[in-house]
C-alpha cells in the first residue's frame, strides 16, 4: 500500500516510523512518504494560508499550494497517471467529516493507494475538495465529535488503524479477530498473571480451562460491557449477529 500525507508540520508524523508501523515500512510492507505543503508555495516565505472571505476569526488553506502538491502526487510533469478507475483516495481530516469507524478502516485498508490532507487553522479552501474530485475520491474524515488543532493526530490514528489490517503489519493475526468493534461490540476484559493482586481475582471461569465456558463468559461479558458503556452499538446490531443466547442474557 502507498500512503502520503501532505502537512505543514512534517516532523508532527515522526512516529510513524516507530513500533509496528515503522516495521512495516521498513519490511515494504507499507511505502509511506510525507510531503511539506510549504514546498508548494510560490512566495519567499512560503505562504499558505490567507483572511477567510466574509469575515470571521482564524486564516484558510490558500488552494494553489494544496493543488500543486496533490498534482505532485499524481505523478503530472513525470511519471504516468494512475489507471483509469484506479483513483487514489484523498483523505481530508475535518471535524464536518464522516465519523471515521473500524468498518471505514477495513475498507481504506484494500485501497492501493491512499493520500491524507492535514488541514490547519480554520481548514482548506472548500474548492480544493471540490477540484480533487476529477482525480481522487475524496472522503472527507473526522476522528469525532471534538475539535483538533489540526490533522496530523487524526493523520496518525487512521494510519495505525488501518495499517495494523494489512497482512504481516501485526505479528499475530488472531489479535486483529477478536478487538473492540470488530464484531459492533466492545471487547471482553482481559487479565494476566498473577490469579491474585492486591485483594482481586482473576474471574474463576477463566482458569477452568473449559474453553466453551470461557467463550460464553467472554460473549457475555462484551454484551454487558456494550450495553454499560456503548448502548448505542447494540442499537446499531444488526439481530444476525447477536445469537439467541445473546438475546436472553
Ligand atoms: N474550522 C473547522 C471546523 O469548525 O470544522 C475546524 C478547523 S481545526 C481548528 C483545524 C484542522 O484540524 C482541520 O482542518 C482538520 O484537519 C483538523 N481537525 C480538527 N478536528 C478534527 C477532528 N475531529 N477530526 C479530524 N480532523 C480534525
Amino acid at each position: 500500500m502507498r500512503l502520503d500525507v501532505i502537512s505543514i508540520f512534517p516532523e508532527y508524523l515522526a512516529p510513524l516510523e516507530l513500533s509496528l508501523i515503522g516495521k512495516a515500512r521498513q519490511d515494504g510492507l507499507l511505502r509511506l512518504e510525507v510531503h511539506n505543503l510549504r514546498d508548494f508555495a510560490s512566495d519567499r516565505h512560503r505562504t499558505v494560508d490567507d483572511t477567510p472571505y466574509g469575515g470571521g476569526a482564524g486564516m484558510v488553506m490558500k488552494p494553489e499550494p494544496w493543488a500543486l502538491a496533490l498534482e505532485a502526487l499524481l505523478g503530472r510533469g513525470g511519471a504516468a497517471d494512475p489507471e483509469p478507475g484506479a483513483k487514489p483516495v484523498l483523505i481530508v481530516p475535518a471535524p464536518a467529516g464522516e465519523v471515521f469507524t473500524q468498518r471505514i478502516a477495513e475498507e481504506l485498508s484494500a485501497q492501493d493507494h491512499l493520500v491524507f490532507a492535514c488541514g490547519r487553522y480554520e481548514g482548506i479552501d472548500e474548492r480544493v475538495l471540490d477540484w480533487a474530485q476529477e482525480h481522487f475520491t475524496v472522503r472527507p474524515m473526522s476522528l469525532g465529535d471534538y475539535v483538533l488543532n489540526g490533522g496530523e493526530v487524526a493523520v496518525l490514528a487512521m494510519v495505525e488503524a488501518i495499517a495494523r489490517l494489512l497482512p504481516g503489519v501485526v505479528g499475530n493475526p488472531e489479535s486483529l479477530v477478536e478487538e473492540s468493534h470488530q464484531d459492533g461490540l466492545l471487547e471482553y476484559p482481559v487479565y494476566t498473571k498473577p490469579s491474585s493482586w492486591r485483594g482481586a481475582d482473576v474471574p474463576e471461569t477463566l482458569l477452568s480451562g473449559n474453553h466453551a465456558k470461557i467463550a460464553r463468559f467472554r460473549r457475555d461479558q462484551q454484551l454487558l460491557r456494550t450495553a454499560a458503556r456503548r448502548p448505542d452499538l447494540l442499537r446499531g446490531l444488526e439481530v444476525s449477529g447477536l445469537n439467541r443466547a445473546d438475546l436472553e442474557l
